[in-house]
């Protein structure tokens, strides 16, 4: 699994920060998200498909 963040739409709400802490980091001045592990194991996949259905701007990709 590979995760991309378009920075371009991410507004640092961290509501991914949230589902999946191990993955996305949000410092306080942050304003997009960072990918902490963007080759998560088949483990965090549950984490990280909540983590992106509950982006309010549909900012993180999952690929395969
Ligand atoms: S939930 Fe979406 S908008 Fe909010 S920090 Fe994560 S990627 Fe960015």
């Amino acid at each position: 699994m590979k995760i991309i963040v378009d920075e371009d739409l991410c507004q640092g709400h961290g509501d991914c920060v949230m589902e999946a802490p191990t993955v996305f980091e949000l410092g306080d001045d942050d304003l997009v998200v960072q990918v902490l592990d963007a080759s998560p194991s088949e483990d965090l996949r549950e984490e990280v498909e909540l983590a992106a259905r509950r982006c309010p701007v549909n900012a993180i990709i999952i690929e395969s």
